[in-house]
């Protein structure tokens, strides 16, 4: 969703004559987007801000504009007014397209500018500078009611909203005009969808809308929290030959206590019946997950059932993260925080145990022939080609750089825990 957000801030500076610079000290115009999910992230902020202070003084024409979910909250606003002074714009996630004229106000007055007031509705999207040329991000909701006790994404980007299935579709019909082929529908919990319009759709009735548009081949959405996850879902997937046979189901931690202190709303074995389901019915299915580890309370009873869910479901990537205790949540308050050495122990157990989960997912690839969407080169090797399968498994493969934002298929020859190698047929 940052990204995303990312492609719209770029849009907007191109458009008053901003050109991308890879070195900074070319820069006229520097600007964070922000995250606030974990700490590090908001750590690292901090640390770029306090480092652009000397070009600042040496270019103080150049404007600093930091925006972002972090922008959110009152404090991390605070902070930057007050300690880094040179910033002279802070901006939401819902005041994109007022950029401009707040680039006009920090001009004419040469003070520090603030808006993060909510403006941006969700049916009014703004162009954007696509990273891919075939691969779109489609935003088809904002914010999140859930409120899981570790999580700030509901303080900081407010309540679920949803766009209309009219403007998705408007957005969808340009993709597919302008050649896309895979389009991503973006929201905190998809499964959610529609509940919040005039006139309620629910999500699997977007996708199997979505699936006539005709030129695009792949969907693919994230994320979707269990506790919505319905068996019309697992149906509309199942029947729309688009819709990818992947899906990111985060589970976040394995034992019923724990997911309790969560308020994720499941059991562990509410999660495994969905797996099965899934499996049941998208026999192809590729799985991917989140996970905490270390959250507050956690003994090594509760993380050895993370480690079972593991095992069962066999995923085939994951994100996993360290407890990050964010101020503002009600986990932030619970006492019994787990130390920084344990989590970091169990943290790379789980790894472990993961990127060999992965390792033998590939080698079932092995001898396969998959559907590839060619993204591009090789980052480390310019005469090999890469692109992912429908299951979102990373393939290299050598061919002409004419096949990118094709569609082709691949015979899978080799493979690690993260990626496939194969050769064109
Ligand atoms: N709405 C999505 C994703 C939200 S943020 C969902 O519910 O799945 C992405 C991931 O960051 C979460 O799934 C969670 O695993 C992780 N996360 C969120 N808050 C965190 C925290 N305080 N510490 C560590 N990880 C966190
Ligand atoms: Fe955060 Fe939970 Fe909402 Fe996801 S569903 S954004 S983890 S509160």
């Amino acid at each position: 969703m940052n990204e995303h957000d990312s492609e719209k801030i770029a849009y907007i500076l191109e458009k008053l004559g901003y050109v991308k610079t890879d070195k900074i000290e070319n820069a006229d115009f520097i600007i964070y987007n922000t995250c606030l999910v974990r700490e590090n992230a908001e750590l690292k902020v901090y640390g770029q801000l306090g480092s652009l202070k000397p070009l600042k003084k040496e270019k103080p024409d150049m404007i600093i504009a930091v925006c972002g979910c972090m922008m959110q909250t009152g404090e991390a606003k605070e902070i930057i007014q007050e300690k880094y002074k040179h910033v002279d714009i802070i901006f939401g996630t819902k005041n994109i397209s007022s950029l401009p004229s707040l680039i006009n106000r920090h001009l004419s007055t040469g003070n520090t500018v603030v808006d993060i007031e909510d403006r941006d509705l969700i049916d009014n999207q703004i162009d954007m500078i696509r990273e891919h040329p075939f691969i779109g991000y489609v935003n088809i909701m904002t914010g999140c009611n859930n409120f899981c006790t570790y999580c700030i994404v509901p303080y900081a980007r407010g309540r679920e909203d949803s766009r209309s299935p009219e403007s998705i579709l408007d957005e969808v019909n340009d993709l597919a005009k302008k050649g896309y082929k895979e389009i991503t529908l973006l929201g905190q919990n998809v499964n959610s969808y529609g509940k919040t319009l005039s006139n309620p759709i629910s999500f699997p009735d977007l996708l199997r809308m979505i699936n006539k548009v005709e030129g695009i081949e792949r969907i693919r959405f994230l994320t979707s929290h269990p506790k919505d996850l319905s068996d019309d879902l697992i149906d509309a997937m199942a029947e729309c030959d688009k819709v990818c046979e992947n899906l990111h189901l985060p589970f976040q931690a394995g034992s019923n206590r724990i997911l309790k202190e969560m308020n994720r709303k499941y059991t562990q074995e509410d999660y495994l019946l969905l797996v099965k389901k899934l499996k049941n019915k998208i026999p192809n299915i590729t799985l991917s997950t989140d996970i905490i580890v270390g959250f507050p309370g956690e003994t090594e009873e509760d993380f050895e059932e993370t480690l079972k869910v593991v095992r069962e479901v066999e995923y085939d990537q994951g994100f996993t993260f360290i407890y990050s205790k964010r101020e503002g949540t009600k986990a932030a308050t619970m006492n019994n925080q787990v130390e920084r050495n344990i989590s970091q122990k169990r943290f790379e157990r789980l790894l472990d145990l993961m990127y060999g989960i992965f390792y033998k997912n590939n080698e079932k690839e092995l001898g396969k022939t998959l559907e590839v969407l060619v993204e591009g080169p090789s980052k480390n090797n310019d005469e090999v080609l890469t692109g992912r399968t429908r299951g979102y498994k990373l393939v290299h493969f050598k061919g002409d750089k004419s096949l990118i934002g094709k569609l082709v298929n691949v015979k899978i020859t080799g493979h690690n825990s993260f990626s496939l190698n194969g050769d064109l047929i």
